[in-house]
């Protein structure tokens, strides 16, 4: 854990004990990041059970699956909250597009990248602005670029607030016992052969034996699947 804001934590390390910490702590100054992943509705839901006004934004990047707005509106109703939906800048998306098409992203990674920090990091920047502690669905094993997560983080690249991934431990076969167990809504992509997905024109279904999130910017290199989200300094 790095140093800095007063993110002490020292309960079990188990997902509702790190959730009623951060809870306790920082409500209504905390807020679950969602982009409907399994690991995200599961994270809603145990929150859900400890405050039941939790504070849930999600970033509407222009470019989703009709099945994640369909599974947003579930979730939404399931769980009887609010969602802070966040767009993209649209002078920033019309310069974009006007100057480079609508699928730039697949011409090098700095033009991926680019789209990804329209789309996504100056919408999450704004929905962090204000908060003192943001909650992820991220686990170690989902990549490479994970693998050294902890559940209680310093996040320095928004201003030191604190960043809580309560699922960092656990495998996606348990994720998908919770979403069984309680019934949770999903994306049915996922009954599609997509384990892991983001924007549609950067999102394929994978074979069996593939890596899950060999499907995401799946022209790409391992090390480099990521949106800029979750970067570290
Ligand atoms: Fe753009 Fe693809 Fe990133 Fe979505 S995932 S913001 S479409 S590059």
């Amino acid at each position: 854990m790095n140093e800095g804001r007063d993110i002490d934590y020292r309960g079990n390390g188990e997902a509702e004990d790190v959730l009623k910490w951060a809870i306790n702590k920082f409500h209504p100054q905390i807020a679950l990041a969602c982009s409907f992943s399994p690991e995200d509705i599961v994270t809603a839901h145990m929150m859900v059970e400890i405050q039941p006004n939790i504070r849930v934004f999600a970033i509407d990047t222009g470019r989703l699956n009709e099945e994640t707005y369909q599974c947003a509106e579930a979730v939404r109703r399931r769980l009887g909250i609010n969602i802070e939906w966040y767009f993209p800048k649209h002078e920033a998306v019309e310069e974009l597009e006007r100057k480079k098409g609508l699928f730039s992203f697949r011409t090098s990674l700095d033009a991926r990248h680019e789209c990804c920090n329209i789309r996504k990091v100056k919408p999450l920047s704004r929905a962090l602005s204000g908060l003192e502690a943001w909650v992820t669905g991220l686990r170690q094993e989902q990549s490479v670029t994970r693998a050294k997560l902890d559940k209680v983080e310093h996040d320095d690249v928004h201003g030191g607030i604190a960043k809580i991934n309560p699922l960092a431990d656990w495998s996606a076969e348990r994720v998908w016992e919770h979403i069984k167990k309680f019934n949770l809504p999903y994306n049915k992509l996922h009954d599609q052969g997509y384990p892991s997905i983001g924007c549609a024109p950067c999102t394929r279904a994978v074979e069996a034996g593939e890596h899950p999130r060999a499907g995401r910017w799946w022209w790409e290199d391992p090390e480099h699947k990521e949106c800029g989200l979750h970067i570290k300094n």
